[in-house]
């Protein structure tokens, strides 16, 4: 027999050719490396950016998936962290979050070891009905080594890391590798994005100088302004300040203090939160804080009065509405970074969605004519990540226990959406988280932070009750002397970076 399927005879490439990004951020350099990197020739990549308006100066905690990313793009780790100034980031501490006093963590990778049909935290549920009284957190890796402030990378990446990272640096290594990839980068101010007086689409953006970038596919990058998606194509906007009502954050750059910690904190307060991000040369602080609870005077009294270190620069105030671009592609036009929507900085995946959103745009890159297919997939996986996340986020404020000040009191009130509520009470009653469509936060991470904001299973998976008390001891007590063997054997996180990948010496612990 012989097998003769009908041949394709698919339309030669006929573009797009020109593909400029508006605006020259952690997002628009993110995407002019990737894109010339993985196009070539095949595409000319202009960048348009003004050092005048300048990028909003903040984005240096991520997630783990930035490592697969830049292997991806095939970049250099050490190389990359030296230009950054990188530390390495193994989870974060949440602090205050329950009720005031109290920290969990919430850390990257796995916890135990996890049966195919239950999750560790069924073994370990079961355990404690047999009078066992360890931590959960004892049997996690990358928490006993945040815990003890020490890193080093391990055989088959069995340590799940991501990276914090000075933001300014980051597009400037980023820049130096999208032009030395062919990409051309312009100075100039965006002074009006001109319409295709036929199709409506995006024909060129004109700037203030009166010179005029024509182009196929524009990449919005220009931030919060949006000046494309909205300001020309009106996208339409989301807002979910009812859910997570934050909407102010002031960020201040310190001197470092100590040895960098291998983690980020988050520190609840009354009426939001502050972060901190050891670099190896600084530290990045800020506070979150919503507004209506808090003003900016007050907010900023307080970073300042909590911050450790000589102050670097002035604080950088910023205002943010919660929510998302209802259309991230709109015709020839994609939302890529802030001007896509924003949600606060407490989990770090705002570049982590930019890396989303530039894999698809990479995948789904028209040929031709933009698909209105393509489009369409293009926003429902991207709405899908960014609703995925919100949920998460919103978590944090909904499940606590903290009744101090008005703003928990309306945070422990508020409705929340429909899918975050069956999660939360499954969990409850069943122990139970289950992952959807290619979703970022594992199992792992959902039961962290439900347990560690105090929502406890009832229950658990019939099949951990299948171990006899000696064969769950046994589990239980391989995985913690296992964990604490690695721990032992790695050096401090401080030293390891400076051997690795050091910028300059690190301040001694
Ligand atoms: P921007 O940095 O604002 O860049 C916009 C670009 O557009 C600039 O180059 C600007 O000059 C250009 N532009 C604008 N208008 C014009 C014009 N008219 N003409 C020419 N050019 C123009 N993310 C994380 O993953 N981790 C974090 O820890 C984190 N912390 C954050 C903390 C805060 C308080 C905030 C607000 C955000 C945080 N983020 C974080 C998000 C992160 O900062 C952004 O996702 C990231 O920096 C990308 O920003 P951007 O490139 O979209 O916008």
């Amino acid at each position: 027999m012989t097998w003769s399927p009908p041949t394709p005879q698919p339309a030669a490439f006929a573009g797009p050719r020109r593909i400029v990004i508006a605006g020259g951020g952690t997002a628009g350099w993110m995407t002019a490396a990737a894109l010339a990197r993985t196009l070539g020739a095949v595409a000319e990549i202009t960048l348009v950016e003004s050092e005048e308006i300048g990028t909003i100066g903040v984005g240096e905690s991520t997630i783990p998936p930035l490592v697969a990313y830049n292997r991806i793009l095939g970049i250099d780790e050490a190389e990359f962290m030296r230009a950054t100034q990188a530390t390495f980031k193994l989870g974060i501490s949440f602090e205050n979050w329950r009720v005031a006093g109290e920290s969990y963590f919430h850390s990257f990778g796995g916890t135990g070891r996890d049966h195919w049909s239950a999750g560790f935290q069924h073994f370990w549920l079961h355990a404690l009905t047999q009078g066992y009284d360890v931590p959960y957190g004892e049997h996690c890796l990358e928490l006993k080594a945040a815990e003890a402030a020490r890193f080093a990378h391990l055989p088959d990446d069995t340590m799940n890391y991501a990276y914090q990272l000075d933001s300014a640096r980051y597009a400037a290594f980023l820049r130096t590798m999208a032009e030395a990839d062919g990409t051309t980068r312009v100075e100039g101010r965006i002074a009006a994005v001109e319409l295709d007086t036929v199709s409506g689409d995006i024909a060129a953006l004109q700037l203030a100088d009166g010179r005029r970038i024509a182009g196929d596919l524009f990449i919005d990058c220009t931030g919060f302004r949006a000046l494309l998606i909205e300001g020309a194509l009106h996208a339409g906007y989301d807002d979910w300040t009812h859910w997570l009502p934050c909407d102010g954050a002031i960020a201040i750059q310190t001197g470092s203090v100590r040895a960098p910690l291998p983690y980020t904190r988050a520190i609840a307060h009354d009426a939001g939160w502050q972060w901190r991000i050891p670099l190896q040369h600084r530290q990045g602080n800020g506070i979150v804080y919503c507004s209506a609870y808090l003003d900016h005077d007050a907010a900023l009294q307080r970073l300042l009065d909590t911050v450790e270190g000589d102050k670097l620069v002035r604080p950088n105030p910023i205002r943010f509405r919660t929510g998302a671009r209802r259309r991230q592609w709109h015709r020839n036009c994609v939302a890529v970074g802030l001007s896509g929507g924003f949600m606060e900085p407490l989990e770090s995946t705002s570049i982590h969605l930019i890396q989303r959103a530039i894999l698809r745009i990479a995948r789904m890159l028209p040929a031709g004519r933009v698909s209105a297919r393509d489009i369409a997939e293009f926003n429902e996986q991207q709405l899908l990540d960014m609703e995925q996340i919100r949920d998460f986020l919103i978590l944090h404020y909904k499940a606590t226990d903290r009744r101090d000040s008005a703003f928990w009191r309306h945070c422990a009130a508020m409705e929340v959406p429909d899918t975050l509520a069956h999660r939360i009470a499954l969990f409850r009653e069943t122990g139970r988280v289950f992952r959807k469509n290619e979703e970022l936060f594992a199992e792992n991470s959902w039961v962290q932070v439900m347990m560690g904001q105090g929502i406890l299973p009832q229950s658990y998976h019939p099949v951990a009750a299948k171990l006899r008390k000696d064969e769950l001891e046994h589990l239980l007590r391989t995985v913690r002397e296992s964990v604490a063997r690695t721990v032992a054997a790695l050096p401090a996180h401080g030293d390891y970076v400076a051997r690795y990948c050091g910028a300059q010496q690190p301040v001694a612990a």
